[in-house]
């Protein structure tokens, strides 16, 4: 058990809070692999929230809303107003560092005052975060729209007594020559070398951070897993987040998601399914997928009408043009893939702009034969890891593309790995896929799930406190 309190920072709340028509509040809490390994650990440690609530609240209902989340959630809101939170949101943190981080500079936009807003925010999150801060806490910072707030809460900290702060980044870490183009890079690094540990999704991430920070900072010192700097020494490591695999398996057991099963099922009798299920953005690789699929169709009209493709495309950051013009290139491509291999009783692609519910998620994972990730780069992708979770009976097929995080965690040989951006050999992995025998299947299945069911992000959270407490990283962690 942990002695000190934890206090956990990201920059939303993990509830959503909405207003009504009588001046009241409604809330309602989120999703996620963050507040779903927050919730296993609730168990082991008490902790506090802190996050910007996700609209404007007027200044004389803050206190009522303030009030509310302690109350209910252990949460203290940060309010931000909206142009503040807009120009940190969807300017610097969506526009500059989402594509910098993935390594695509040429998705980045500009604009003058997003620099100075990030800062803004930054500041502003450590002024309210000082107050509940006492001797012994450790506080955990997540992501990338906070960078910059462990320098910041260090250098304010300075007279509590071992204080820990973490620091967790939730996308990949790109290679210097792209970390180099990034504004400020040598306060991220500087404000990340004030942490007692920089936790990565995989140990790659890490190394290509301690590369970056040598080159950016002088006098920086590194071994394999920490790195000293200014008479600091920080542990620097790969801890891989998970699912609560069991969550899932329950949550496709329920009335709802059987019912759903079942219809799709029905509505795609005597066909394969392969799925893609991305938030709509230029890191999945959809255009590829679409286009592989494209090729693959054509190459083996022997498949035509007996597969489709069913693509969940979850709207995110629509404000953002990068994004619309994504969304635009998508559904022509539908348009097209359909237009040309569609007959009067079979339309290949089935395209959904829009989220769904987690139950009727699980029903789709769960009637999928193949499920096909194909990030041009990507954090880690939970969805890999939640499609198997549901396929318990079926026992699909995973096909993962090279750029992913989730290649170093889970065995590469229990997948079809592909390359997106080679179409042909994608295609044609598609039909390897489509072919495979039901004993390699299961086995495969096997194989992913015992990975899946060991690192569940409640054991990811320990771990990270573990190591932020005891200032050394437990044996084999990280992949
Ligand atoms: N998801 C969602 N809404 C949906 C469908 C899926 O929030 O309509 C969830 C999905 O269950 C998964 C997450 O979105 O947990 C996507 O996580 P992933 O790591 O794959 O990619 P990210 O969106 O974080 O880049």
């Amino acid at each position: 058990d942990f002695e000190g309190r934890v206090l956990v920072v990201a920059n939303r709340l993990p509830m959503t809070i909405k207003p009504k028509d009588d001046g009241e509040f409604e809330y309602s809490i989120s999703s996620g692999g963050l507040v779903a390994g927050m919730k296993g650990l609730a168990k082991v440690v008490d902790f506090k929230w802190f996050g910007w609530p996700g609209i404007e609240v007027h200044r004389n209902d803050k206190d009522k809303v303030r009030l509310h989340l302690a109350d209910n959630f252990n949460a203290v809101p940060i309010f931000l107003s909206n142009d503040l939170a807009e120009k940190h949101y969807n300017g610097f943190s969506n526009s500059i560092l989402w594509p910098l981080l993935h390594r695509m500079p040429e998705k980045a936009g500009s604009e003058t005052d997003w620099s100075k807003a990030y800062q803004e925010v930054n500041e502003i999150f450590a002024d309210n975060i000082l107050p509940y801060v006492e001797d012994n806490d450790m506080i955990w910072v997540h992501d990338y729209h906070l960078l910059l707030l462990p320098g910041i809460l260090r250098d304010r900290l300075k007279k509590k007594k071992n204080l820990k702060i973490g620091f967790f980044l939730h996308t990949p870490f790109p290679t210097e020559d792209y970390f180099t183009i990034l504004p400020f890079r040598e306060e991220i690094c500087k404000s990340l070398l004030m942490c007692d540990v920089v936790g990565f999704h995989t140990n790659q991430y890490a190394k290509d951070f301690l590369d970056s920070a040598r080159i950016v900072l002088p006098g920086v010192a590194r071994s394999p897993m920490d790195l000293h700097w200014a008479g600091r020494r920080v542990l620097v490591h790969g801890f891989p987040l998970g699912i609560e695999a069991d969550e899932w398996r329950e949550k496709l057991e329920t009335e709802a998601a059987q019912s759903e099963l079942a219809s799709i099922q029905q509505q795609f009798k005597g066909q394969k399914i392969l799925l893609g299920v991305d938030r709509l953005d230029y890191i999945k690789g959809i255009p590829q997928k679409l286009q592989a699929f494209d090729r693959f169709l054509t190459e083996h009209p022997e498949w035509v009408g007996k597969v489709v493709l069913i693509q969940l495309a979850i709207p995110t950051r629509a404000d953002v043009d990068t994004y619309r013009v994504l969304r635009e290139e998508v559904e022509q491509l539908v348009g097209r893939v359909n237009g040309k291999h569609a007959t009067f009783k079979y339309t290949p692609v089935h395209y959904l702009y829009r989220s769904i519910k987690p139950d009727l998620l699980s029903a789709l994972y769960a009637a999928a034969d193949v499920c096909v990730i194909s990030s041009v780069r990507d954090g880690l992708n939970l969805v890999s890891y939640e499609y198997v979770a549901c396929q318990g009976k079926k026992k699909g097929v995973m096909m993962m593309s090279n750029y992913v995080g989730a290649m170093k965690t889970l065995p590469p040989s229990s997948m079809v790995v592909f390359n997106p951006w080679d179409t042909l050999r994608f295609a044609e992995k598609i039909n390897q896929a489509l072919n495979m025998g039901e004993e390699e299947r299961e086995k495969r299945y096997k194989e992913i799930m015992k990975i899946v069911d060991t690192w569940t992000s409640a054991k990811w959270g320990k771990i990270f406190l573990e190591t932020m407490m005891e200032g050394e990283i437990p044996k084999n962690v990280g992949m």
